[in-house]
């Protein structure tokens, strides 16, 4: 497994667990030296108690060398990270570095092969696989076979495989044993490497996750489809929620009432301060890119995009408002007071930065000149080392109150949803609440002495 990230440590534990024998492969010295203590370096609920069991198991080891990896597997998986370009294009040159060491070290024999070989006295079959699973532009297996044979010294019997991911961060455990189903994209029809696919994935299939073998383009495209239809749902029902704020209704009732529909169902319809996160942003603005490239203008998409950057932005225009309607015990506008943030982790239940919405709020605060003081239950240590001290951290959702003018709530983790209001209002200098994840019940909060404001809440 080349990548011990968020994707390439769910499945490399996922895949030891269903009796596999896996290398975890990174670059990263410091991930490696916690993986090897048998600890998860990054928030994941439930991935280091099965990491423990597999390394003790001794299924599951730790290297930096990408050949010893190569060398020994049969089936190699590729979970490096894809980072968006300054131009939007996704950053292939981590996918395109282990398909280069794949073509480099595919050929060579693990010593414990050689010996198989020269016991049996039979040429064994090597037929090494490469499986994709970093989310990538079309076209990319195309790259990443012409890789392999270019910095491969002689040639070698490879297979590509796409295999895109779609593990949710906070729930990547149980989406691992039990994803919606598998997409598999081949080269061309291959029944010898579709049932090593199958042999791979048989340990979840005969709990009746589906098995999608498609072309290899179509399953590139499948990815970055998937997460572009996913933020123009957000996108969708922050629009709307912004309509309802004008017209007076509730955007939590509507989009109860419209995902009944079974055509249209309830996920993904929770209005907010809009998407974040290490996909759903990069991957818009990727297949956005590739669209161009490809001669194709995706309207909707830049719509969705649009809509996404203004939602967390609002945010602070309604605080703004009301520190300026002077509504509020102190009157005197937004500069110099003390906002705290209760979450900083694009959603619940990760530690995940990338892209958080609260981010752009922070930084919109502190060009106001707002005091920001933050509070996250696992994402601290990433905030420190993006936010410094431009910001006070503090260690619970209560101390962050402390003197505060105004709570914004970015991440609707569960434990701020049934908070002690009257512990609140002895921490805060002024009572206002602007709810950025539709968290708390708006007359529980105005019946406490709060002023609240949802996001499309009438
Ligand atoms: P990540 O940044 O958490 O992990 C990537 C890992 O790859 C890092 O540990 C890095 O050190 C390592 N790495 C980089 N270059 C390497 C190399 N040459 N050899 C070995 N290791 C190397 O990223 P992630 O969130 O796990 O995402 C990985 C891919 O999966 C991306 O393409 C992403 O878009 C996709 N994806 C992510 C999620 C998610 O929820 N995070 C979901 C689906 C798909």
């Amino acid at each position: 497994m080349f990548g011990c990230g968020y994707v390439g440590l769910t499945t490399a534990v996922g895949l030891a667990e269903t009796g596999n024998r896996v290398i975890g492969i990174d670059t990263d010295a410091e991930k490696l030296r916690i993986l090897r203590k048998g600890r998860v370096p990054f928030y994941e609920p439930g991935l280091q108690e099965l990491l423990q069991k597999n390394v003790r198991g001794k299924r599951l080891t730790f290297s930096a060398d990408a050949r010893t990896g190569i060398e020994h597997a049969d089936i190699i998986f590729c979970a490096v990270g894809t980072p968006p370009l300054k131009n939007n294009n996704a950053d292939l040159s981590a996918v395109l570095k282990v398909a280069r060491a794949f073509g480099q070290y595919g050929n060579v024999l693990s010593t414990e092969k050689r010996g198989a070989k020269k016991r049996s006295g039979k040429r064994l079959g090597t037929l090494k696989i490469f499986i994709n699973k970093s989310t990538v532009p079309v076209g990319t297996s195309e790259q990443i076979r012409k890789t392999i044979e270019k910095f491969a010294s002689v040639k070698f019997y490879f297979r590509v495989v796409s295999n895109p991911e779609f593990l949710r961060e906070g729930s990547a455990v149980r989406d691992f044993f039990k994803p919606d189903r598998v997409i598999i994209g081949l080269e061309k029809e291959d029944w010898k490497l579709k049932n090593i696919m199958k042999t791979i994935y048989l340990p979840l299939s005969k709990n009746g996750v589906p098995l999608v073998f498609t072309d290899i383009r179509s399953a590139e495209v499948i990815k970055y489809a998937s997460n572009a239809y996913l933020a123009t749902r957000i996108s969708f029902i922050n629009e709307l929620a912004n309509f309802c704020e004008k017209a007076g209704a509730d955007i939590k009732k509507v989009a109860k009432g419209i995902g009944m529909d079974k055509r249209i169902g309830t996920h993904y319809l929770e209005a907010g301060i809009g998407f974040g996160g290490s996909c759903l942003p990069k991957d818009l603005n990727s297949l956005i890119e590739i669209g161009k490239k490809r001669g194709h203008n995706f309207e909707l998409l830049k719509a969705v995009q649009a809509v996404n950057k203004r939602q967390a932005v609002r945010l602070v225009e309604k605080l703004e408002a009301q520190f300026d309607k002077g509504k509020l015990r102190v009157k005197t506008g937004l500069r110099g007071k003390t906002v705290a943030i209760w979450g900083l982790s694009f959603k619940s239940k990760t530690d995940d930065l990338r892209d958080a919405p609260s981010l752009n709020i922070i930084r919109k605060l502190l060009q106001l000149k707002v005091k920001v003081q933050v509070y996250d239950p696992a994402a601290m240590p990433k905030a420190k080392a993006i936010l410094g001290s431009s910001v006070r951290f503090f260690d619970n959702y209560y101390s962050v109150l402390d003197r505060a003018d105004a709570l914004i709530i970015c991440t609707d983790w569960n434990e701020f949803s049934n908070p002690d209001y009257a512990k609140m209002r002895r921490k805060m200098s002024d009572y206002y609440i602007l709810d950025g994840r539709n968290l708390l019940d708006p007359a529980e909060a105005a019946g406490n002495g709060f002023e609240y404001q949802g996001v499309g809440r009438g």
